[in-house]
């Protein structure tokens, strides 16, 4: 099947009560590595590139190899999505290219570093909308800003400066449009989240739920959302890494989050950490080797392994065959 909406996936995701994994993406075998795991689990999924990832790839390179993914896996509805577009230029760029959804990051300047104005957000998000739905074409906004950067993209911080204000956010929704809400609860980018367990103080749950029950139609998106395992830490330390203890965000609240109203987690640091591993336990154990397979292979799938898991606890797993993907141009009729 061709790539689907995103705004599809998360209707659906929403009558079924379950979230769907964002996977990001840079080269072919992250993208075997989320098809796999989603021809596995029979997994409907979104897979995800930031402005670095289609500047690595140079765009096109990335594009195509998500085109080969829905021609060998043409039962797994997969949306392609723009993560963290930081202008109108780059989501109209990724629209051009064939992406079925868009992020407009409104929340930061074009710079990708600087606090915007309300005014100015839903501005830029705004005249996204409007070019995007006009094509068939999902976009998901942001409230509030994320500490942490990652791919030079952030604000830096804890995450817990700008935090999402409820009123703020339905404001945002109600002027812009949007089909998906990124929220600010206190999750960063990048590995070092937490520098302990997350409590209540540090991981804003109830300022989900509160902006869940002003907004229960709304898609929310909860971004930073890696749970930064202890095992996947250690492999790499074991094999000459040398990471800093850190805490991510705990599987158990990403799934509180999904009872309200979450459909769209973003989780990208946990496959970097499983692919690494699996690469420096290859180069330790076995250093005579050097056929990058023999690397890659291992490094793919251990990420299978982590998607996969992650698929079953977001509550994506079994849904793959549940609905007929709507054409874009029907999309756009419907926004219409
Ligand atoms: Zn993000």
């Amino acid at each position: 099947m061709p790539l689907v909406s995103m705004r599809q996936l998360l209707d659906e995701a929403a009558k079924g009560g379950y979230g769907v994994g964002a996977f990001n993406v840079n080269n072919m075998e992250q993208i075997q590595a989320i098809m796999e795991a989603a021809r596995e689990t029979r997994s409907p999924v979104i897979v995800q590139a930031s402005r670095g990832a289609r500047s690595y790839s140079q765009d096109s390179y990335l594009f195509h190899l998500m085109i080969a993914a829905t021609e060998l896996y043409p039962e797994i509805p997969v949306a392609m999505h723009q993560d963290h577009g930081n202008s109108v230029a780059t989501c109209k760029s990724a629209i051009d290219q064939g992406y079925t959804s868009v992020m407009m990051d409104g929340s930061l300047m074009e710079d990708g570093k600087t606090p915007s104005t309300f005014e100015y957000n839903v501005k830029v998000t705004r005249e996204v909308v409007e070019l995007a739905h006009a094509r068939g074409v999902t976009v998901e906004g942001e409230i509030g800003t994320l500490g942490g950067i990652e791919d030079g993209h952030g604000a830096g911080g804890s995450g817990l400066e700008h935090l999402t204000d409820p009123d703020q956010a339905a404001e945002f929704v109600k002027q812009t449009g949007v089909d998906a809400l990124a929220i600010a609860i206190g999750t960063s980018h990048g590995a070092y989240k937490f520098s302990s367990k997350p409590t209540g103080e540090t991981l804003k749950m109830d300022r989900l739920i509160e902006i869940h029950k002003k907004l229960p139609n709304v898609h929310l998106v909860m971004h930073g959302s890696s749970s930064v395992p202890k095992e996947l830490q250690d492999i790499i330390n074991q094999y000459g890494g040398k990471l800093k203890p850190t805490w991510g965000v705990p599987v158990e609240e990403i799934q509180l989050g999904i009872k309200n109203g979450v459909r769209k987690v973003n989780v990208d640091t946990d496959n970097r950490l499983a692919m690494t591993g699996a690469i420096r336990k290859v180069f330790a154990e076995t250093p005579e080797k050097f056929d990058p397979r023999d690397y890659l292979k291992p490094a793919r799938e251990a990420m299978k392994k982590v998607v996969a898991q992650r698929m079953k606890e977001f509550g994506q797993a079994g849904h793959a065959g549940d609905y007929t993907p709507i054409p874009l141009s029907e999309m756009a009729k419907m926004y219409r």
